[in-house]
């Protein structure tokens, strides 16, 4: 394809609009000039000057999508997703620590990086917010590899300085001369960001804690943590804290609390936290894969929602056992079922609002408003999904449940990673299935 020249697909899109909701086209035409910025959204044909100088691709039996957006993963995890039962710190001693130590290895690394993107994208997932393991040069190679998939890209440096094994501690002078560098080298640079990224208040100092809150306020940088996801943890913190009220209060009062703060869980917190979050404008990453799978407990998303609370949806890999962001919002959906059952209040959650949260939610919660939906102006980032695949044998020819409403929500419910065929970024094919 010409530089210069733009692009377009045809195809049934599904499209999360500003107020939530999804608006359904069984035939729309999505075009986009050299620069990947949408120039035409529309159910009618553009004129046909309009199409030309632009290479179109027709894909009519397809459902297309905005790109995927995680707003919260581990990529040395990966590796070992799927594995273990513990609850969280018995298996971060387990198998997390042990495994985030290989990353010393560079080839290892660089092995694992450019695999973990490669699967990211392959799940339909064009904008990824994730840590990395705690080592400068396998954080180099990470940067390195999401430069090469073409995705977006926001990563973090995990930074621990206690009550973590001696081969993943950072001290305070070394994090801050770590941050710096790769501020240089890669914030802003293409599709790349820095996150400065405090694994969780138990593996940080105070002295730690304040640099990264300083930093982050200093460059207006992301700062991703954890927060509130298991009762021992919680517990733990406090008593390494205990000038501090909450657990919340421990962020806050080192400067880690801002509105570019992504907050992973929060399934626990009380009500003066959920005041002083709100207050901060800090957003909440619902994992709801993982805090099923280590039994942490069900973040109430709807009650946070009507709280005022900023959320998002991330799929925490390894403890969240998929990098699939569709999975990720089933399981929203269904745990809030769950939580609604026991509570005896409706909070339950639909698919449309997950796949919002996925979508348009999380590229706002990312400061993005230029990603996750169509619209002239902003990106085109997409993802082009077979649902034929949802059952081969099935087949969908004589299926009689063929609205776009229901092809979405079997897609939801039935679909798997094979069935995303191209990710798109920019307007430019990022991954294709079988290339
Ligand atoms: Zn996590």
């Amino acid at each position: 394809m010409n530089l210069n020249s733009g692009g377009g697909i045809i195809a049934a899109v599904v499209n999360p609009t500003a107020e939530g909701r999804l608006e359904y086209f069984d035939r729309a035409y999505l075009l986009w000039d050299g620069n990947g910025v949408i120039t035409y959204f529309q159910s009618e044909p553009p004129p046909l000057e309009q199409m030309a100088h632009h290479e179109i691709l027709l894909r009519e039996n397809r459902v297309v999508l905005p790109g995927l957006i995680d707003l919260h993963t581990h990529l040395p995890q990966y590796e070992f997703a799927g594995i273990g039962t513990d609850e969280l710190l018995p298996w971060l001693e387990r198998y997390t620590y042990p495994q985030e130590a290989r990353f010393c290895d560079d080839k290892l690394a660089e092995k694992a990086s450019a695999a973990f993107f490669q699967s990211c994208l392959k799940n339909g997932t064009t904008t990824v917010v994730a840590y990395l393991a705690p080592f400068l040069p396998a954080a180099h190679t990470a940067f390195a590899a999401a430069e090469k998939a073409n995705l977006r890209a926001y990563l973090g440096l995990t930074l621990m300085d206690r009550n973590v094994p001696a081969t993943l501690v950072t001290s305070v002078a070394q994090a801050e001369r770590n941050l710096v560098e790769l501020l240089q080298h890669y914030h802003g640079k293409g599709k790349l960001q820095l996150v400065v990224t405090p694994r969780f208040a138990m593996s940080c100092s105070p002295d730690l804690l304040s640099l990264c809150g300083e930093f982050s306020r200093a460059h207006n940088l992301f700062l991703q943590t954890h927060i509130s996801e298991n009762p021992t943890e919680i517990a733990e913190t406090l008593r390494l804290f205990p000038n501090c009220k909450s657990y919340a209060a421990v962020y806050d009062s080192h400067g880690c609390l801002h509105e570019r703060t992504l907050l992973g869980h929060g399934i626990h917190l009380s009500e003066e936290e959920i005041a002083l979050i709100r207050e901060r404008a800090a957003v909440i990453v619902h994992c709801p894969l993982s805090n099923t799978f280590l039994g942490s407990g069900i973040m109430p998303y709807q009650r946070y929602r009507a709280q005022g609370l900023r959320l998002g949806l991330g799929s925490d890999v390894a403890a969240g056992y998929a990098l699939s962001m569709l999975f990720e919002a089933r399981q929203m959906v269904e745990v809030s079922k769950l939580l609604s059952r026991f509570s005896g209040k409706d909070e339950r959650a639909n698919m449309e609002q997950a796949i919002f949260q996925a979508t348009l939610g999380n590229a706002l919660a990312l400061e993005r408003p230029d990603l996750g939906s169509f619209a002239l102006g902003k990106r085109a980032d997409l993802i082009v999904i077979d649902d034929s695949l949802c059952d081969p044998l099935l087949g969908m020819a004589r299926n009689a449940y063929h609205t776009l409403p229901e092809r979405l929500s079997r897609i939801f419910y039935r679909g798997h990673p094979d069935m995303v065929r191209e990710a798109l970024v920019d307007g430019k094919v990022v991954f294709a299935a079988g290339s």
